[in-house]
């Protein structure tokens, strides 16, 4: 059987276990898969891969559902969509797996094996002796007649174990180029366990299979399986999808993802304010990038859609650095529509009425707004000291609250600094200078405020910094001038001649 060259109609699948969170390694192969069959006009497949009882739950299928939605990763057959290829939970296809499984012991690819766990304990055991890998030995694989009989007779518990045959198995991946397994280094795996259930290698071919799918895009801890699958393609006699393995997903210090690298479960970055775009566009490069020399970071998901290939993803690892999604957070934040941006950020603010006033005001402090990235030492197993990212802050409260009320935080370091005897004496004569204004304008202030810093003798520097703490209580903020029109005569004043 050889690899399908030109696969049409393009279906690919995300096969998620629901055993546990929505990790980022799990969204970004959906992700991937996302884009690809968008940007080929294929379809998206959601299969639940709960064949392990024992460890599926239904609460973390839910955890899928929900981590694919706010990613806004939509499917075209899965469980709750449908589909001519259904079911789409495994646990629900047991008897066709138990069918294929018969068919492949009937066509001599397959036979059952009657070990007890003590006798495989006992091989392991032989094999460690004898400084060998634990593997099958083959013991069951040619079993006569009589001999299963006696077991059955023993009711002994059986496994359908595949017959490896030899050679070789190959394929050309499409991101790592051509990978060559030799059939030696697999033994007689078990395809169906002894309680009726299907091994993830048997299960995922024949549903692959079945459904139709025309690339199986994966992460790279899947290419181990690969050559496993491919001898069951070949031995059921399935037309062989194409493979593409995603490269590993790393931490800053390129150890396996963890919690020390940032939250892994996908749900925490939405709990923590991280936007769904942000995350969207994040994950996409993850792995994959838009061409030599290009060095655009910001993508509508049209454009990721449009420019997706699975060409250009990479064979290196890729890292997850949450500095880098809090970048990308900040610049979704400020291209936000802004009345999206308000209503994201009321609950944060002083109730206030969305006028032309909170309007302006918000626009105005949306500009300097950053998601930070909340760094806590903790002690590790070794005993060092390291830093985790525990948290974000995009800090709008702070940023923008004193244009809705007078009782606004101050940066104390910052009044104490700025809001000297000297300081105050000189924003009395610029309270006098501003209240004589004929006009409210950027302009108007601006010539008040560098006049009396002429005849003071003065920088402006030293009337904006004071003037920017009695106003707002911080030492950053928008243009002062700007800020001083926005905030409008009567706050100004009122708040020039305030004691701190
Ligand atoms: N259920 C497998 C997993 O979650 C799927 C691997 C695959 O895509 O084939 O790792």
């Amino acid at each position: 059987m050889t690899q399908n060259e030109t696969p049409k109609p393009i279906r690919v699948r995300m096969a998620p276990s629901p055993t546990g969170f929505f990790h980022v390694g799990t969204a970004r192969t959906a992700l991937f898969n996302y884009l690809f069959a968008m940007h080929s006009g294929g379809k998206l497949v959601l299969r639940i891969e709960d064949t392990d009882l024992q460890r599926s739950n239904v609460e973390y299928e839910k955890v899928i559902y929900e981590g694919m939605a706010w990613l806004g990763l939509t499917v075209d057959e899965g469980p709750h969509q449908g589909g001519d290829f259904g079911p789409y939970r495994q646990s629900e296809r047991f008897d066709i797996y138990q069918k294929h499984a018969e068919n492949l012991i009937a066509s001599g690819h397959a036979y059952r094996a009657y070990e007890t766990p003590g006798e495989l304990e006992a091989m392991k055991a032989a094999q460690a002796a004898a400084k060998q890998a634990p593997r099958y030995n083959g013991a069951h694989r040619d079993l006569s007649d009589e001999q299963r009989t006696a077991f059955e007779a023993e009711n002994r518990n059986n496994v359908v174990r595949f017959r490896v045959p030899e050679g070789r198995a190959s394929w050309q991946d499409i991101v790592r180029g051509n990978v060559t397994f030799q059939n030696v280094e697999i033994d007689d795996f078990v395809i169906m366990k002894s309680d009726g259930s299907p091994t993830y290698n048997f299960a995922c071919v024949v549903d692959d299979a079945l459904m139709q799918i025309s690339h199986v895009v994966r992460g790279e801890d899947g290419v181990n399986n690969t050559p496993r699958q491919l001898l069951l393609y070949s031995a059921l006699g399935f037309p062989i999808p194409l493979f593409a393995h995603l490269p590993f997903l790393l931490g800053r210090d390129r150890s396996k993802l963890s919690k020390r690298h940032g939250a892994v479960n996908v749900l925490d970055y939405r709990d923590k304010g991280i936007l769904p775009d942000a995350m969207f566009n994040y994950l996409a490069q993850l792995g994959w990038n838009p061409g030599e020399g290009d060095t655009q970071e910001i993508f509508t998901r049209n454009e990721l859609i449009e420019k997706f290939t699975l060409e250009r993803v990479g064979k290196a690892a890729a890292i997850f650095d949450v500095e880098k999604l809090a970048h990308l957070n900040t610049e979704y934040l400020k291209a936000m529509p802004l009345d999206e941006f308000i209503e994201l950020v009321k609950p944060q603010l002083p109730p206030f009425a969305v006028d032309d006033y909170a309007k302006t005001a918000i626009e105005a402090a949306r500009e300097r707004i950053r998601t930070n990235v909340i760094w806590e030492e903790v002690t590790n197993e070794k005993g060092k000291v390291e830093k985790i990212p525990t948290d974000f802050d995009t800090d709008f409260a702070r940023a923008a609250a004193y244009f809705f009320t007078d009782d606004f935080f101050v940066e104390e370091q910052g009044a104490a600094k700025h809001l000297t005897e000297v300081a105050r004496e000189r924003l009395s004569q610029l309270r006098a200078r501003l209240e004589a204004l004929s006009e409210w304008t950027v302009e108007a202030i601006e010539g008040a405020l560098r006049g009396l810093a002429d005849d003071l003798g003065i920088k402006p520097a030293e009337l904006i910094h004071p003037s920017r703490m009695a106003v707002s209580g911080r030492t950053v903020g928008p243009s002062i001038f700007h800020l001083l029109e926005i905030l409008g005569r009567e706050r100004v004043l009122g708040r020039l001649q305030r004691q701190f």
